[in-house]
């Protein structure tokens, strides 16, 4: 759909847009009670977009009260699940309709191409509204194997007040998997985006009410760094913490919990995931082809970029002859241009920590093969190589550590057994792939793979119907598919005597 237009017609379309840039709390845009707000500036060409509602904890008590009055209320929470079936189906439907102001807000904030911004973002997240939708009226309770005299009723309940933190990288997409099982399962919800990509979030928050969603279930809080988070963090009223970041903040968040009210948490935290080619790998130009668009597709800022490619001895030369050649279509481009596959670094402070990982990665040894420099600056814009280094080994820095940005690390191995060892040699455990025509070989390393998703012969593979989530610290809980449900809702066990 994005080839439809051209460049020149999506910067016309830009200089169109008005930007929301309140908090949206009980129904209505405001400004942040102490009247302070945050400048957004585009990576894009280095704009200034708005002035942004920078939320804190007076903010923060207001939305609560008001998502905690509507829960009580039962507007939303007590009505049939088919009935917000039915207004979650509008939700999505507005999300389509206004899919290219929301993609266009997408881009400009945060950098990413166009064209995965209207394929990936916001189809993607209107896919996961109603898909929670259609899901949330076929969900039924459980009744226990007991003795004639005793029913027992297992029941689901929805939690109450759910705070929803959310990352940068996918903004709306990210959110949209938080808050459609939360709504759907009658939950009333606040949004923290994050910083440095609001805007999409504050904008679907009116189309959220447009659909029928009543005042206070449905609020979003911008707010800067750890201020509005951290609030809703400790907040004693807020009965669910539900969160994607970094695996540093996921930390700080279950001690929030603990110091406060013992709040659910549940974290999607970060990854650094293998991507493992064997030699008798089945179609060796299709998976290098997915090797590179699997670390440089949205720059590299994806929680399950394949940012450590493991190569059999055998191929590996070939092998990597033949990613660096696919790599050459990852250029960065404007990202308004629609043929444009790789845009710009979100922000200042993200490209500066990744040029600070290629200057380690030298320092420490690896040969860069590929990229490796800040590139397109005329246009304001903050615009990185996609970047590859051979000569890795497993003890190097930019092989340990999550770098967020366009940034291959490749190693050699020999053999299964080596490959699982390098492999799950991580903190993190969010994703893998195996590569192989073997179909036992597949299923071994697959099965062992310390991984909250595993790929074979592919990368990325999935939809809503599988959870998404990760083992160690990549997280807790699991976002997408009935499973999400787990962590909106409270189960309760009702014991009824019959014969009283
Ligand atoms: P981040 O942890 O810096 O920020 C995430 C959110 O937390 C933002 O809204 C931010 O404002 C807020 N925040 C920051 N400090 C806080 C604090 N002390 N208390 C409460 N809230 C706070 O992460 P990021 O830079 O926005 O996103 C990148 C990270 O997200 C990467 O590590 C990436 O792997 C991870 N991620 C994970 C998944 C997944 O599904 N596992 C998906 C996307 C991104």
């Amino acid at each position: 759909m994005a080839e439809q237009y051209s460049r020149q017609e999506w910067e016309a379309r830009a200089s169109q847009l008005t930007i929301r840039a309140q908090a949206f709390i009980d129904g209505r845009y405001r400004d942040a009670a102490s009247g302070r707000t945050f400048a957004s500036h585009s990576p894009v060409d280095g704009r200034k977009l708005a002035d942004v509602a920078e939320c804190g904890q007076a903010d923060v008590d207001l939305a609560v009260a008001s998502a905690r009055r509507a829960f009580t209320a039962g507007h939303w929470a007590e009505t049939r699940p088919a009935q917000r079936k039915k207004v979650l189906f509008v939700f999505a439907d507005l999300i389509e309709t206004h899919a290219l102001e929301l993609a266009l807000l997408e881009t400009l904030d945060m950098g990413k191409p166009i064209s995965d911004s209207l394929r990936v973002d916001i189809s993607g997240a209107a896919r996961c509204v109603r898909w929670h939708a259609e899901a949330i009226d076929k969900v039924y309770g459980e009744i226990a194997a007991t003795g004639p005299n005793e029913l027992g009723l297992i029941t689901r309940h929805a939690l109450g007040v759910v705070a929803a933190i959310v990352p940068w990288n996918f903004p709306l997409l990210m959110a949209s998997w938080k808050f459609a099982p939360a709504l759907a399962a009658g939950n009333s919800v606040i949004l923290k985006p994050s910083e440095k990509s609001p805007l999409t979030a504050i904008r679907v928050a009116e189309l959220a009410a447009e659909a029928g969603i009543p005042d206070g279930v449905f609020n979003v809080l911008p707010g800067f760094g750890p201020g509005a988070g951290q609030a809703l963090g400790l907040h004693g009223d807020v009965d669910g913490l539900v969160f994607t970041g970094s695996t540093a903040v996921g930390k700080q968040l279950f001690i929030l919990s603990g110091q406060s009210n013992l709040k659910r948490v549940y974290t999607e935290c970060g990854g650094k995931s293998p991507n493992i080619v064997f030699a008798d790998c089945p179609d060796i130009d299709a998976a290098a082809r997915a090797a590179a668009s699997a670390i440089f597709f949205n720059q590299g800022e994806v929680c399950t970029a394949a940012s450590r490619l493991l190569v059999e001895k055998p191929i590996q030369a070939e092998f990597m002859e033949k990613v660096m050649a696919a790599s050459q279509s990852r250029f960065p481009g404007h990202p308004l241009e629609p043929a444009t596959t790789m845009g710009a670094i979100v922000d200042q402070l993200q490209l500066d920590k990744v040029l600070g990982y290629i200057d380690t990665a030298r320092q420490e040894g690896a040969a860069l093969r590929l990229g490796g420099k800040r590139t397109m600056q005329d246009t304001g814009g903050l615009y990185l190589e996609p970047t590859i280094f051979a000569g890795v080994t497993p003890d190097m820095t930019i092989f340990k550590e999550e770098i967020f940005g366009p940034v291959l690390s490749c190693v050699s191995f020999e053999g299964e057994q080596q490959a699982l060892q390098i492999a799950n040699d991580s903190v993190y455990g969010l994703a893998a792939a195996v590569w192989s025509r073997d179909i036992g070989k597949a299923h071994r390393v697959a099965r062992q793979l310390r991984a909250g998703s595993v790929w074979v012969n592919n990368w990325d593979g999935g939809d809503m119907t599988m959870p998404f989530g990760g083992f160690k610290q990549s997280g807790n809980g699991r976002d997408k598919s009935l499973h999400a449900l787990d962590k909106y809702t409270e189960l309760k066990s009702t014991w009824i005597k019959l014969d009283v």
